[in-house]
This record gives C-alpha cells, structure tokens and sequence, in this order.
C-alpha cells in the first residue's frame, strides 16, 4: 500500500485546485467491472473532455479498503462495504484530470443511494442499491490529494497533453 500523501503534497498529487490540473480520485467498483460496465463508465469521463492521468485494475488488500474508507469506520456498513471493495473481482482505479472534475466527478457518478441519484447519473442509470453503487468519486479536493496519494505512486501518474485538450478546456 502507498503511503497517504499529506495535505501539503497537494499541488502534485490533486493538482491545482479550480484549475484545469485539478485531479479526482474515480474508482469504479467490484460491481462495475462484474456487470461489465467498465468501457460505458470510462466514456462518460472521456467524452465530457477529462483527461486520464493513471488507471489500473487491483483487488485492494483489506488495509487499503479500510484506510480508503477510514472516515466510514464507525458506520454500521463499514465491514461489509469493506468486504465489498475487497472481494476478489477486482476494482479499477482511476485519476482523472481537468476543470472542476472533483465537482462534476460527482455528479457524473450520481448521489450516493441510486434510488436518489439523476436518471443521468451512473448510479441513476445503473443501480438501485446502496450497498451495490458501482463507482466511487472523490468528494472534495482534500478527499482527493487523500486517495489518488492513497491508490498510486507519484510515478504513476501520466503528465501529457491530449489533442482535444485546448479545444475542451479553452
Ligand atoms: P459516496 O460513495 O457517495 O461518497 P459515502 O462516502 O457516504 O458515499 O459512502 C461510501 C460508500 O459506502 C458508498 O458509496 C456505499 O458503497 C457505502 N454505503 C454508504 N451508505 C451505505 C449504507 N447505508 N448501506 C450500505 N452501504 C453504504
């Protein structure tokens, strides 16, 4: 497991918050990728213009999972939400980078019970269940200097220019 990166490593790990550097944590959950979800879920970030800086498929051990979801300790879910991360159909975690992508991460992946979630959402769209809502996004700047530190290695994170780059981020 990677060491978490403390707050003050911010700028390289989430990138510049509000610019076009900002970066989010997205993972797209055991579910995800058993229902094969996979290639429609990566679309949605591609197509809106975000560029992948880092993805990579792992079953987390259970220390991960827990220091992942270590604000969730306390909650009566926590040990079947870890079970659920850490059941040996793997996840694929992902750093995504451009304009405001912690704040429209979130809307992209929906509120977090599907049955709440916009229609146009990936949860509204493709879950109905809490504790089965296929994908994970960063929810504040902090929360991704946290997990993108948490998931990879500095030297795993790309740093190129796609071609659509000053066409989507002008
Ligand atoms: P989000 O993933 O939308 O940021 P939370 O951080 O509150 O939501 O919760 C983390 C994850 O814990 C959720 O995505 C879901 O997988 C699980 N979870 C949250 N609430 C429940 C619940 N009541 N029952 C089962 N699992 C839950």
């Amino acid at each position: 497991m990677n060491k978490p990166v403390l707050l003050e490593g911010a700028k390289t790990i989430a990138g510049e918050k509000g610019t076009v550097s900002e970066r989010s944590f997205i993972m797209i959950k055991p579910d995800g990728v058993s229902r094969q979800l996979v290639g429609k879920i990566v679309s949605r970030f591609e197509e809106r213009g975000y560029k992948l800086v880092a993805i990579k498929s792992l079953t987390p051990s259970p220390a991960l999972a827990q220091e992942h979801y270590s604000d969730l300790s306390s909650r009566p879910f926590f040990g079947g939400l870890v079970k659920y991360i850490t059941s040996g159909t793997p996840v694929v975690a992902m750093v995504w980078e451009g304009k405001d992508v912690i704040r429209q991460g979130r809307r992209i992946v929906g509120a977090t019970n599907p049955l709440e979630s916009d229609p146009g959402s990936v949860r509204g769209q493709y879950a109905v269940s809490v504790g089965r809502n296929l994908i994970h996004a960063s929810d504040s700047f902090d929360a991704a200097t946290k997990e993108i530190g948490l998931w990879f290695a500095e030297t795993e994170l790309s740093q190129y220019e796609p071609t659509t780059w000053n066409w989507v981020m002008a």
